[in-house]
Formats: C-alpha cells, sequence, structure tokens
C-alpha cells in the first residue's frame, strides 16, 4: 500500500529515511526548516566511525549495513564516497574498540616505530563521505525520484495531519523541542578546512577521552582538521582559540597540514543522546511518528542502516493496523 509520509529533516538521517520510504513505493514529502547546506550534517567530516552514539549492538547493526551501502555508493565517483586508509592512535584505551570487528580491513601496528607515544594503534579501510558532494547528490537523486522538498519550520507532528498518514521525526538535535524530548542534548563540534596537500591520502585520528579530537581527514579538494566535542553548547559561532588549537594540534600529529592555505572554519550541533530514538510512537493512534533522532558523533555510520530500520518499522504498522488509519481518514 502506497501512504502518504511527511519526514521532517532535511540532513543525512531525513534524506537516507526518505530515499528508503520511495525505495518501497511510498509518496514522500521532506519538510525542513534550513537548507541542506546548513544543516549539522553539513558540518560533517565525514568518515565512518560510531562516535558517541549508543547503544553499542544496535549501533554495530545499522553500521555494518551503512558499511555496505558506502560500498556500493563508492563505485560512482559522482557520490563523493570513498575507501581510504585510517590510521587510528588510542593514547587511552579505545571505548569504541568494537567497530574494528565491522569492517573489512583492519591490522594492529606498532606505533612507536613511527614515534606516536599511545596504548594502541590501529590501521583500518574506512568509508569517507565527501560532505558537500554526497548531500547535495542524494537531494538530487530524491527529487528526481518524486521527493518533494519543502522549506517550512514546524513546531510539532501534529501540524502534518491528517494531510498524511504518518510523519518521521529526523530533527536531529532540535528533536529537544519538536518531540518534547529533554534528554537530547548539543554536542558542539567546531572544526578547519584547509586545501588538500599533495599526496595526502590516508586520514589519521589520535584518540584520548577528552573534548579536544585530533583528526585529519583528506577529501577530494579540502582536509578536514578537527575538533571539537563540547556537550550542553549551542554556540554555533566559530571560536579563533579553538581553530589555532586544532590547526595546532592536527600539525603535530601530521605535519604535512602545517601552513597549508585555510579555507574555513565550520560549527555544527550533533545530537547527543543516551541512546538513539528509532521507534514508533503511537502514543496518539491517529497521528503516528516514527522518531529517528539522537545519533550523535555518528549519524553518517548508521544512517543507511537506520533508515532501512525505519522502513520497516513503516511496512509492519501498515499490516498491523485498521486501513482506515492506514489511510488517514
Ligand atoms: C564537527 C562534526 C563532525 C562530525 N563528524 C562525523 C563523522 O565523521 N562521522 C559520522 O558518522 N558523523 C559525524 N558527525 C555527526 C553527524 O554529523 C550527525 O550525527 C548527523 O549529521 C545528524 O544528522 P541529522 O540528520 O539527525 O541532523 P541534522 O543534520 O541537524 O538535520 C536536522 C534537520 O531537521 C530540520 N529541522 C529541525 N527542526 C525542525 C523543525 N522544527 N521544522 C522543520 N525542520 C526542522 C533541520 O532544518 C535539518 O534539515 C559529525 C558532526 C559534527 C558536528
Amino acid at each position: 500500500m502506497t501512504l502518504r509520509i511527511a519526514v521532517v529533516g532535511s540532513g543525512i538521517i531525513g534524506l537516507t529515511s526518505a530515499a528508503e520510504l520511495l525505495a518501497r513505493g511510498h509518496s514522500v514529502e521532506i519538510f525542513t526548516r534550513e537548507e541542506v547546506g546548513d544543516t549539522t550534517s553539513m558540518a560533517a567530516g565525514a568518515y565512518w566511525w560510531p562516535h558517541k552514539i549508543f547503544p553499542e549492538a544496535r549501533v554495530a547493526i545499522w553500521a555494518r549495513d551503512t558499511y555496505e551501502e558506502y560500498r556500493r555508493a563508492s563505485r560512482d565517483p559522482a557520490t563523493g564516497v570513498h575507501f581510504e586508509r585510517h590510521d587510528r592512535f588510542c593514547v587511552d584505551p579505545d571505548d569504541s574498540a568494537y567497530v574494528r570487528h565491522l569492517v573489512d580491513e583492519w591490522e594492529e601496528f606498532d606505533a612507536t616505530e613511527i614515534g606516536v607515544e599511545c596504548v594502541q594503534a590501529f590501521r583500518l579501510i574506512l568509508p569517507v563521505v565527501d560532505v558537500p558532494v554526497y548531500l547535495p547528490w542524494l537531494a538530487t537523486d530524491l527529487r528526481d525520484r518524486g521527493a518533494r522538498v519543502v522549506r517550512r519550520e514546524l513546531s510539532s507532528p501534529r501540524e502534518l495531519f491528517p494531510d498524511f498518514s504518518l510523519v518521521v521525526n529526523c530533527t536531529g538535535v532540535q528533536a529537544r523541542y519538536f518531540a518534547e524530548d529533554p534528554s537530547v542534548v548539543p554536542i558542539r563540534g567546531q572544526t578547519v578546512r584547509v586545501r588538500r596537500p599533495e599526496g595526502l591520502t590516508s586520514s589519521t585520528r589520535l584518540y584520548r577521552r577528552t573534548d579536544a579530537i585530533t583528526l585529519v581527514l583528506p577529501r577530494r579538494d579540502d582536509v578536514v582538521l578537527g575538533g571539537t566535542a563540547e556537550e550542553g553548547n549551542w554556540d554555533r559561532t566559530p571560536n579563533p582559540d579553538e581553530t589555532r588549537a586544532i590547526l595546532e594540534r592536527c600539525g603535530r600529529l601530521v605535519p604535512e597540514v602545517v601552513g597549508a592555505e585555510l579555507l574555513g572554519t565550520s560549527v555544527g550541533l550533533r545530537p547527543g543522546r543516551p541512546e538513539v530514538r528509532l521507534e514508533l510512537d503511537t502514543s496518539d493512534p491517529a497521528r503516528p511518528v516514527v522518531h529517528n533522532y539522537g545519533h550523535g558523533g555518528g549519524g553518517f555510520t548508521v544512517a543507511w542502516g537506520c533508515a532501512r530500520e525505519v522502513a520497516r518499522i513503516v511496512d509492519s504498522w501498515v499490516a498491523t493496523t485498521e486501513p482506515r488509519l492506514v489511510e488517514g481518514w
């Protein structure tokens, strides 16, 4: 049965949810307060790694599904998705070590040989999403397949009934208000972009259990240098002191980026939550909502796995609900 479904949000979570619902034959409209280019998703690096996203068991399944989807996408250079080498130096014991077992290629190596003091070091081949290429590519693909994108701020899912049979809530950090969920908190992330030095083809992360991230992530034309992860901070203005500190930390880790032309800084608010909320909410049976938010620092890592779960939830709702509710009478 074809449903009329409203997806709220045009970040990575909204776009992938819309893609999976369209693939199952539903009619989809995407509502968004911001242009795709102004979302938190656009501020991400982004590489495949589940940073500050829980619970581990569900994340592992979604992440592996998403890894496979990126493998398919990487066959078409227009998507901006590719696989590249990633070196991870852990100064503290790695709290997302389980992830190594989800990827096709990884090895442990001795970092003292290259002069980095750490307790463990890993070399993996990971998907990298060149976000300014991938998000517009996804949005265009959705439009070509019939999805409408509507620029409109909504105060609650209720506004979309009875025009739609079901709403999918992908509002990221704004779910705190849109879904009245105080457990959603911003985790502010600032990054710096520099021009990509000739020959820099692999990414490097120095892992410490602090808010200061050290990440060097080459993309097609630039290198993303990270970053910060400050819980509870809503400020989207770049802080020049942080820019300096990021440049200094990353330059110490990967000297090739020292002196590279500065292209810009950006700030995004990761949607932090003790656990991702991905479930059907029928507290008002006439206005069903599938929530898909709270992906912390791992939205790109799990997006396709979560989107497929959204589609499965919609299928089982259709199969178990009275036809008059499904058709929105
Ligand atoms: C600096 C930084 C680096 C990151 N690096 C990585 C990485 O390497 N790998 C990774 O996997 N993840 C990374 N992340 C995390 C990732 O970016 C997020 O998990 C992801 O972007 C969340 O996507 P989203 O679609 O839920 O939210 P968003 O991108 O914030 O999108 C929310 C959407 O909802 C819309 N919206 C909100 N409220 C309303 C409303 N009331 N009415 C209408 N529309 C509304 C907004 O306009 C927007 O379109 C990073 C994040 C940051 C900040």
